[in-house]
């Protein structure tokens, strides 16, 4: 039973029989795994507050072979992360790029994606009042493109064609992104993307400043996002909750 010694941030977490809590982590050395932190619920035991929802620490798992559930060893928290909990906007998205992860990251080390992520949640965390929405969809779309499935945005996503920047495009979830016209034009399904959605689309992706997004242009956006993730989805379908939940919320200013 190898012991690891990693960093990590918590995505997930809920009770387990008496004692315990069962919490889904982000780490740098295997990627997205479950782990059992036996006696988190006691009173006094050696986790306290360092497994709360978000933080990162320093993390020992003892893995097993074969299995899928690591047991927790310490978890030592060095950033925890309340401001996520302040604000319904904030959290809201927090849980949103959680169950991103939770749902398309391979099991095995990808120490892009933790920092990405880190990223991300810091930077909701910072988010203006009202902007926490384009925060996180560009933490979004960049956890999209570490995993390896960017839209495509100035190239058809099917033929390769160059396009215009310019002009409003059709945007095919399954073909994976832009088409050009003759392409749209054999393709059902496709979204129309006006040149200010695309040029978000471009900033986000290229790490470039966070465009502000009046409220239907954030409604847009993040079901472009859900969309696009479900067309990706690989695992039976279930619905991608927290994303639904928050393009549901009110955004509060
Ligand atoms: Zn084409």
């Amino acid at each position: 039973m190898p012991l690891v010694s990693t960093d990590a941030i918590v995505l997930h977490a809920f009770d387990y029989r008496e004692t315990s809590r069962i919490v889904r982590l982000a780490t740098r050395a295997l990627g997205v795994v479950s782990v059992i932190a036996r006696g988190a619920r006691r009173p006094r035991n050696k986790f306290g507050a360092a497994l709360d929802l978000f933080a990162s620490g320093d993390v020992q798992l003892m893995t097993t072979p074969g299995r899928d559930l690591h047991a927790l060893m310490s978890f030592e928290a060095t950033r925890s992360r309340p401001e996520l909990a302040e604000s319904l906007d904030r959290f809201a998205a927090a849980a949103a790029l959680a169950e991103l992860l939770l749902r398309f990251a391979p099991e095995d080390a990808d120490p892009e994606l933790l920092d990405t992520v880190t990223d991300a949640l810091n930077a909701l965390g910072q988010a203006a009042p009202g902007h926490a929405g384009p925060v996180a969809l560009g933490g979004a779309w960049r956890l999209v493109a570490d995993l390896g499935f960017a839209p495509t945005l100035d190239h058809c996503a099917l033929c390769h064609a160059a396009l215009a920047t310019d002009v409003a495009v059709s945007f095919h979830h399954r073909a994976g992104g832009a088409l050009c016209a003759a392409c749209a034009s054999q393709s059902r399904g496709a979204r129309t993307l006006p040149p200010p959605a695309r040029d978000a689309l471009r900033s986000w992706l290229g790490q470039q400043a966070t465009p502000l997004l009046d409220e239907p242009s954030l409604r847009a956006h993040q079901r472009l996002l859900r969309e696009f993730l479900e067309e990706h989805l690989t695992d039976g379908g279930r619905a991608l909750r927290a994303l639904v939940a928050w393009e549901r919320h009110e955004v509060h200013a």
